[in-house]
């Protein structure tokens, strides 16, 4: 028997003695397990859970194990991925840091930075935010105004950032911030990290059009930040964003993917709606034909994005590749949510009556909530453009 096939049977034994029925089922947002100082959870079963996959370091199963990580290679951690899939385990963490801080600051942080901070994100210990919007600079964050002033021994912030997820709920936050407001733009911004509890740091709380208020503009007022907490080189921060960008958009290409397990969900709902015929297809052809096609196409964005990263490990696809599948699998999302709705008819309707079910509202409030996919880490528009110019080398 090959190592990894020795590896996938013991992965799975582990799986299926150590984690409780109840987290095998479908994740619903309520029961997520954020980290951070303020960590909760919503279940006994969820807290074990949690912490016999931390204690594994399968929270970040391909970081380092010297900082607490898995030290799994690409292919192992692509078996536990699937091994966990087929349980139908939840993820044990969810995290900005682990998603996209993390692997930035494996690759640009000092040696201290990486001690201090890489260890408490797969323990889920601290939560983290993102700084980079600005009221002024969303597409275009290289316009980015927020001021960092060298004052010798620390740096004294000022400014706003806006669209800052769960920066109400944060310990910490990465920031994009104008150190040279007389160079090149791209070349004029550092990146720092700030504790949400240093003096002069404050959120707004911002509500979206789901009722949820999942993010805020954060304001910053003579903050003074310790100069070790640069990140990179001094006026280089944009190499940082960059690497940073990459995780974000990674992530968004892979949740149509990560929906797969809702893709059955859609065939039930289709059927109860909308009826079947006497061979037990859904009556309706023309949704049926939809929901065929639905299927189809993120059975392939899933099989394509499998293929395109591991391309991607072994350095043999073009870096921006994932812009694409990031295009693409957000923009399936939204034809599914419209699909939902048509399934749902009248009942797709509202989310504010009691006469709904919570399916239904939920259902409803994700259809308003997924429109922000297509915005969020950068919006399609720049993607296209980017793939225009750098993908497909087409002329300006
Ligand atoms: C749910 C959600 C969570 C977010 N979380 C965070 C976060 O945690 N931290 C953070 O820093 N930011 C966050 N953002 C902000 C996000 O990165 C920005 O909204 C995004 O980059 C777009 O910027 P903007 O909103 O300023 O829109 P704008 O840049 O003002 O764009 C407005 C419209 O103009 C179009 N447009 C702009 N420039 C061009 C161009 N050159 N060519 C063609 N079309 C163009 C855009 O596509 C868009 O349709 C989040 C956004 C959302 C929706």
């Amino acid at each position: 028997m090959s190592t990894l096939e020795q590896f996938r049977q013991q992965t799975r034994a582990w799986l299926e003695a150590n984690c409780p029925d109840s987290q095998r089922q479908p994740i619903v947002k309520e029961e997520q397990i954020w980290g951070g100082r303020r960590r909760t959870f919503p279940s006994a079963d969820a807290k074990l859970w949690f912490e016999r996959m931390r204690d594994r370091g399968w929270t970040a199963p391909e970081w380092p194990s010297e900082y607490g990580g898995g030290g799994l290679n690409p292919e192992q951690a692509q078996i536990l991925q699937e091994e966990m899939q087929a349980l139908g385990c939840r993820p044990p963490l969810y995290e900005i840091g682990l998603w996209m801080f993390g692997p930035a600051l494996l690759k640009f942080g000092t040696e201290a930075q990486k001690a201090e901070h890489i260890p408490k994100i797969v323990r889920g210990e601290i939560r983290w935010s993102q700084g980079y919007s600005e009221p002024a600079a969303g597409s275009d964050l290289a316009g980015l105004k927020t001021r960092a002033e060298d004052k010798g021994d620390h740096f004294l912030v000022n400014g706003t950032k806006i669209w800052t997820t769960q920066a109400d709920k944060a310990d910490w936050i990465f920031c994009l911030v104008r150190t040279d407001p007389n160079a090149p733009k791209q070349e004029g911004i550092s990146f720092l990290l700030i504790d949400m509890e240093t003096r002069g740091v404050s959120t707004s709380p911002i509500q979206l059009i789901s009722g949820e208020s999942e993010f805020c503009q954060t304001f910053f007022d003579d903050v003074v930040v310790p100069k070790e907490n640069l990140v990179g080189e001094f006026n280089q921060g944009w190499t940082v964003a960059k690497e940073l960008l990459k995780h974000e958009r990674k992530l968004m290409s892979i949740m149509g993917a990560m929906a797969e397990r809702e893709e059955e969900d859609l065939r039930h709902l289709a059927k109860r709606y909308i009826g079947v015929d006497e061979q037990g297809k859904i009556r309706d052809p023309i949704l049926r034909d939809r929901v065929t096609r639905h299927l189809m196409q993120s059975g392939a964005d899933a099989l394509t994005n499998k293929r395109l990263y591991q391309l991607l490990e072994q350095g043999q696809a073009e870096p921006n590749l994932p812009l694409i599948m990031k295009y693409v699998s957000t923009t399936e999302v939204q034809r599914k949510d419209e699909l939902l709705l048509a399934i749902l008819g009248n009942r797709g309707l509202s989310w504010h009556d009691d006469e709904f079910s919570d399916g239904e509202k939920r259902t409803v409030q994700n259809w308003a909530y997924n429109k922000a996919h297509t915005i969020a880490g950068g919006t399609s528009e720049i993607q296209l453009n980017i793939i225009a110019k750098r993908v497909l080398q087409l002329p300006g």
